[in-house]
């Protein structure tokens, strides 16, 4: 399909990452349809892209069925922010495993390709340093986090279903910590309130002691290995999976440059040197995993693809998009 014009949808188009990629994609020259219930999205994302006779934006939440004839559907609608998929837990699992259910049947009636993006969150407070897609992960079925990571394996089941029941044409991907230009400010997540907080003169909220780790990868080299993946024949991936034992084609997607969070809070700090604000601690919370950092071996050999931006290249470049948001506000 590369190179030819193609008709594309993405659910959860809206947000941070969907919208970047409806913004690549048409700027290949394909058609791209947007399918976002505005839950954690936000239309300030994609006005730019509303008069484009290429683009259509339906308001919908895909916990209900939805149709359309397409050659690719990417599947990026999920709160992913721990107080936003906590903020109403209950359509946050109901969008993981219903509308990924509702996805594969559309796929699975039109002979669309599929790509989900999962999370790192299915390997929960991992036992296993760093990650492989072997690892079967170490998840709390009742914490707070459990609407969300629950939700995310059991929608990879269901797409390891699909795949070995029907046949659907399904890649997967669990993304780790992504962050970059057009996070909203109120995200939530620890790289844009260290930023927000920093640039306003605030004091920087570190969650427990702060020796916990992330590894962060910027959204340009994840939404690279995206396009790759989907572009790849099926039978070049079966063949990769089949090799390795797996029996769903699964890729981790990250930066495997691991920080605690410490470091990162000095790390912001040391980039915007005028800031007053100084570093508070507040409770750890309920089953936030100690470690994290992936494997990306399998990336690296199927899509011959590996991050080329790491945090001290990348946090420069999402804190001069913070401040020229805060300075429009
Ligand atoms: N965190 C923090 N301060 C914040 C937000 C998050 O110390 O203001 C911590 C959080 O407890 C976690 C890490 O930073 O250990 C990453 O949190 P985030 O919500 O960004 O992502 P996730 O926990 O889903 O990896």
């Amino acid at each position: 399909m590369n190179g030819l014009t193609k008709k594309v949808l993405i659910t959860g188009g809206a947000g941070f990452i969907g919208s970047q990629l409806a913004r690549r994609i048409l700027n290949e020259g394909s058609e791209v349809t947007v399918i976002d219930n505005l839950f954690t999205g936000s239309k300030s994302n994609i006005y730019d892209l509303l008069d484009n006779p290429r683009f259509t934006f339906l308001m919908h939440d895909i916990t209900q069925p939805f149709w359309g004839q397409f050659d690719e559907i990417y599947n990026l609608a999920c709160p992913a922010s721990p107080i936003h998929y906590q903020r109403n837990p209950v359509e946050t699992i109901k969008v993981s495993f219903l509308g990924m259910m509702n996805t594969l049947e559309l796929a699975l009636k039109t002979k669309a390709r599929v790509f989900h993006t999962s999370t790192s969150e299915v390997y929960g407070d991992p036992h296993v340093h760093p990650q492989p897609e072997t690892y079967w992960g170490n998840v709390n079925t009742l914490g707070p986090r459990s609407c969300y990571d629950e939700g995310k394996r059991a929608a990879e089941s269901l797409c390891a279903d699909y795949i070995r029941e029907y046949g659907v044409d399904v890649r997967m991907i669990r993304i780790f910590n992504t962050y970059g230009p057009f996070m909203h400010p109120r995200d939530g997540r620890v790289i844009s309130n260290f930023i927000v907080q920093t640039l306003q003169g605030e004091n920087l909220t570190l969650y427990g002691d702060g020796s916990q780790s992330r590894s962060f990868q910027y959204v340009d080299d994840l939404l690279d290995a995206m396009q790759k993946y989907m572009e790849l024949p099926l039978k070049k991936v079966q063949q990769f999976f089949q090799d390795r034992n797996m029996p769903v084609p699964v890729l981790n997607v990250g930066n495997p440059g691991e920080f605690s969070i410490k470091e990162l809070a000095e790390m912001t700090l040391s980039l915007i040197p005028e800031s007053k604000s100084e570093l508070t601690f507040k409770p750890l919370p309920e089953d936030d995993p100690k470690r994290r950092r992936p494997d990306i071996t399998w990336a690296k050999e199927l899509l011959g693809w590996e991050p080329r931006i790491a945090l001290k290249e990348g946090l420069p470049k999402t804190i001069e998009y913070f401040r020229s948001f805060i300075k429009q506000k």
